[in-house]
């Protein structure tokens, strides 16, 4: 199974990732951590996008391929994999194809997980951190209490930057604006299966299962 995980931020993409990567035994790979492995294992990929990087600079699609290409070799990619954050335009989409018809790969999906935004600033803004451990509860979570139910820090929760509804809007707007010719080229292609990001993360996780005929 060749999956390419997509969605707005906040949907719940990368969690929805590592349920199916346990469930069907493939990895989940995130382009952010290969490209962060790539540069710690300073090899020549690595070392070149470390430099653009350093600079400031977007790291070039035909680098972020190579890593890409690279992560792909590696056995554990052979029974299938997931591959999330890539593609995000139109060019790295072709050069992904490219790619996977130079490897005989002709049966990836493209997972879209969409929900209304109303929804997800909703869910968003009502997470809190905790700043001791760092871990994410819902106000519906932790309720009155003033203490962190994992670390017992007490007044330690608080809304990340992340979270807050101007930030999100905005990462919104740049997902809708750069990412709807991604949807729509696999959308000719037949390639894309919608599900929606609403609802609990086991009821996301059913109704993906069963679009996947598992
Ligand atoms: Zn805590």
């Amino acid at each position: 199974m060749r999956l390419l995980l997509f969605g707005a931020p906040g949907v719940g993409k990368g969690t929805q990732a590592k349920l199916l990567s346990a469930k069907f035994n493939i990895p989940h790979i995130s382009t952010g951590d290969i490209l962060r492995q790539a540069v710690k294992d300073e090899t020549d990929l690595g070392k070149k996008a470390q430099e653009i990087m350093s600079r400031g600079d977007l790291v070039p699609d035909d680098i972020m391929m190579g890593i890409i290409k690279y992560r792909f070799s590696k056995s554990d990619c052979n029974a299938g994999f997931i591959l999330d954050g890539f593609p995000r335009t139109t060019n790295q989409a072709v050069e992904l194809d490219k790619l996977l018809n130079e490897m005989n790969i002709n049966d990836i999906k493209l997972i879209n997980i969409f929900a209304d935004e109303e929804e997800i600033v909703k869910r968003l803004n009502s997470r809190r951190a905790c700043k001791e451990c760092g871990h994410i509860f819902t106000l519906a979570e932790i309720k009155n209490s003033k203490s962190c139910p994992d670390c017992k820090a007490k007044d330690s929760f608080y809304l990340r930057e992340d979270d807050k509804e101007e930030v999100i809007r905005k990462r919104m707007e740049v997902f809708r604006k750069s990412t709807e010719p991604v949807l729509n080229y696999y959308k000719k292609q037949e390639k894309v299966i919608s599900i929606n990001g609403l609802g609990s993360v086991e009821e996301v996780n059913i109704e993906l299962l069963k679009f996947l005929g598992k």
